[in-house]
């Protein structure tokens, strides 16, 4: 089964196609045989693409548009011919598989896209405004050119759509519950592939393990994870709730947000901005969003960039604890994602406060680039796994799935 993965970003998009053959998914993730990636962040009006081939074939180029429809349409003329060909022509692909952020309450497993399902990715733009309708002019550009392909949505907030009511719904008025505001929770499909990827680590089933998924990137969220499915999460109706991350808050008290709206220069747009892209490491460094500046930072002795380090662990911590309480006790804790997958000492400084339980890594094992391996002594009550994170893979294993469970 060939299958197309498309993940959409506010001003990027890659596009992975994976070839899936036999009857059982394979146990490792498969390398895909295409993968494109194109960012028009960069340059006003410009997009700059980078494909590279199982085969070992890589190109760039810089093309003239900023339309994710053209950009679409030019990744699949790259796949079906030229240097980087790998398909005669679109038909060949069985299955695009979309990454949609939001499916809201509705959605709590991956679908075929349906004229209903377009409408409720759009309905629910309201509320993630960058994301779906990023994600609907992926799939309507896809519908344009090849119409007869099937799409699968496979949603971030799925993972997450299980949560007891007691996590999931504010403390608020009752009319929040009635309007959808309620804890959604986001990379879900990210902390879906770190368990399943974590029980086949550990060689245990699933059903029997208790994890917390740290996915600590430019975005940051924990999961505690039960049985296989998401029980508690720290990002909430929006992506910047719960712990601190690159340029987002998290959590903070409302009051300020409060306190800042009555002040006579400010107004929404500005507290928007501030809260997603002028707070977090960078807000507080006044450096960057990147963890690797904020190390060399601390190293030439700036208090800012240490003070902005010591918050997100402590954060972190206090959110472990939290996901601890949610499982009422813990077989493994998995880091992955930038930060997750890169800074040992983050993993390092997070599990240390847990030490009491018995939880104990392996120094040796932690600064050695760990990939997809446990980094717990043996003796230590909790394994904690750093786990490489991929997210379209594991929309194509969705898309997979669904086509066989189908057929
Ligand atoms: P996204 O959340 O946008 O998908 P990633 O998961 O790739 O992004 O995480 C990007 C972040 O990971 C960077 O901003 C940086 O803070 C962090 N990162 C990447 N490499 C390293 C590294 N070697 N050491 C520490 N942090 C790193």
């Amino acid at each position: 089964m060939k299958i197309l993965v498309l993940n959409a970003g506010s001003s990027s998009q890659k596009s992975c196609l994976y070839e899936i053959t036999g009857e059982t998914l394979p146990e490792e993730p498969l390398k895909p045989i295409w993968e494109g990636k194109v960012d028009w962040s960069h340059e006003q009006g410009f997009a700059e693409i980078e494909v590279k081939t199982a085969k070992g074939e890589k190109l760039q180029e810089k093309i003239p548009t900023d339309s994710r429809p053209r950009i679409i349409a030019h990744m699949l003329d790259m796949m079906c011919n030229g240097s980087t060909q790998v398909i005669s022509q679109p038909s060949e692909i069985d299955v695009v598989g979309h990454r949609v952020v939001h499916g809201g309450q509705e959605y709590r497993e991956s679908v075929v896209i349906t004229e209903d399902v377009k409408k409720a990715i759009a309905r629910l733009a309201s509320l993630a405004p960058t994301h779906n309708p990023a994600n609907l002019e992926g799939i309507k550009a896809i519908e344009k050119h090849w119409g007869s392909l099937t799409q699968v949505a496979v949603f971030d907030t799925a993972f997450h759509s299980h949560l007891p009511d007691a996590a999931a719904i504010y403390p608020g008025p009752y009319e929040w519950v009635e309007q959808g505001i309620r804890r959604y929770g986001f990379h879900g499909i990210s902390h879906q592939y770190c368990s399943h990827r974590a029980a086949r680590i550990l060689g245990r089933d699933l059903a029997s393990l208790r994890l917390i998924t740290c996915h600590l990137g430019n975005g940051c969220s924990l999961a505690a994870v039960k049985n296989g499915r998401s029980i508690d999460t720290t990002m909430g109706f929006t992506p910047l709730d719960g712990l601190m991350m690159g340029s987002r808050s998290g959590a903070v008290d409302p009051g300020i947000l409060i306190h800042l709206l009555r002040q006579p220069d400010y107004s929404v747009d500005k507290l928007d901005y501030v809260l997603n892209h002028a707070s977090g490491l960078h807000g507080i460094s006044g450096i960057s969003n990147d963890m690797r500046q904020i190390r060399e930072a601390i190293l030439q002795g700036n208090s800012r960039a240490q003070l902005a380090l010591d918050i997100y662990v402590h954060r972190l911590q206090f959110y472990i604890g939290g996901m601890l309480a949610s499982l009422g006790g813990l077989d493994a804790l998995v880091f992955t994602a930038g930060v997750g997958e890169n800074a040992p000492e983050i993993r390092a400084a997070a599990s240390e406060a847990f030490g009491f339980l018995g939880l104990k890594i392996d120094h040796e094992k932690n600064t050695h680039k760990p990939v997809d391996v446990d980094i717990a002594t043996p003796d230590s009550t909790v394994r904690v796994l750093v786990i490489h994170t991929e997210e379209d893979w594991e929309i194509a294993c969705e898309c997979w799935r669904l086509l066989k469970q189908s057929d």
